[in-house]
């Protein structure tokens, strides 16, 4: 596998001053023919009690000092992954779009300056359908940013946030994910292709079922010949306690428990395979690999 790594700083001048910002850069590797390269989306801004809160503090800080973590506030990066085979050029998720966060929603001057347009994109792949993930569907005028795009959601996922009492169920704090949710996938109905676990949801992308993040939460084996990668989206939502101490629940899992058992399983498997990962919210463009550690697993940036 080759794996290059560049910086967006050549192509910065051609950006707006905002984005110009060193967080910007791009992985890229070949897998057999095919293309993965992860575009930014800019990042979110976190309390920590968002992500900490439920986990045992006395031990918490010592893994967040060793990676320079503070336990006050989280700024993760978002990085989409684009899947380019020569027929298909396939986005996994949309990005933020210009309503849920200043810090985010870079997507279309991402994609500009990696050298494509929306209408480039053949297929939109949601790992799950919260805010930083599908509220890009539509532009700063509401319209859609990928009409002609097929979008593709997995059943449960689709199911779950397109259910009317959802927004009652999910509790107070996360309310208006569920109104934004509804609202994009309302937009791009007429587009949408349903799809389970196991399918393979276009050539050479496999569904894993990877549920806890959200309910229907969806992660993908993108397989050319020999090689192999996993767009784990959030089911792996950070480089520091979820790869330290993956038996800890994480605020930011709806259903922690389901989280923890989908990310344990998950990480077993990546180290048993050796295979590379992108996660959506990893640092310096998301791809590396896991590695088993005494008491858990770290996360090792593929840096070339
Ligand atoms: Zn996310």
């Amino acid at each position: 596998m080759r794996l290059t790594r560049r910086r967006l700083m050549a192509t910065a001048a051609a950006l707006p001053l905002a984005a110009a910002l060193p967080r910007w850069s791009l992985a890229e590797m070949s897998l057999g023919d095919a293309t993965v390269t992860t575009v930014s989306d800019g990042n979110l801004v976190l309390p920590g009690d968002f992500v900490f809160e439920p986990m045992p503090q006395d031990k918490l800080l010592p893994i967040l000092e060793a990676t320079g973590q503070s336990r006050d506030e989280l700024r993760p990066e978002c990085n989409l992954t684009l899947y380019r085979d020569g027929t298909n050029t396939v986005l996994f998720d949309a990005g933020a779009g210009p309503n849920f966060m200043p810090s985010a929603g870079e997507l279309p001057a991402s994609l500009d300056a990696a050298g494509l347009a929306p209408e480039d994109i053949t297929h939109v792949v949601f790992t799950h359908a919260h805010p930083d993930h599908i509220w890009g569907v539509l532009d700063d005028f509401g319209d859609l940013l990928f009409p002609q795009a097929v979008h593709m959601m997995g059943r449960a996922e689709w199911d779950y946030w397109w259910d009317p009492e959802t927004v009652n169920t999910i509790g107070k704090a996360r309310a208006a994910f569920a109104v934004g949710a509804k609202n994009r996938m309302e937009a791009i109905e007429d587009l949408v292709e349903l799809f389970d676990d196991g399918e393979e949801v276009l050539p050479g992308i496999a569904a894993v079922s990877t549920p806890g993040h959200t309910p229907g939460h969806m992660s993908f084996e993108l397989r050319r010949g020999s090689e192999a990668a996993m767009v784990v989206g959030d089911a792996i939502v950070n480089h520091h306690v979820a790869f330290a101490r993956p038996e800890w629940p994480s605020g930011s899992d709806q259903n922690p428990q389901q989280a923890v058992a989908t990310r344990k399983a998950l990480l077993d498997r990546l180290v048993a395979d050796d295979m590379t990962l992108i996660g959506f919210h990893l640092p310096e463009g998301g791809v590396g690999r896991a590695e088993a550690t005494e008491s858990g697993y770290r996360f090792v940036g593929m840096d070339v």
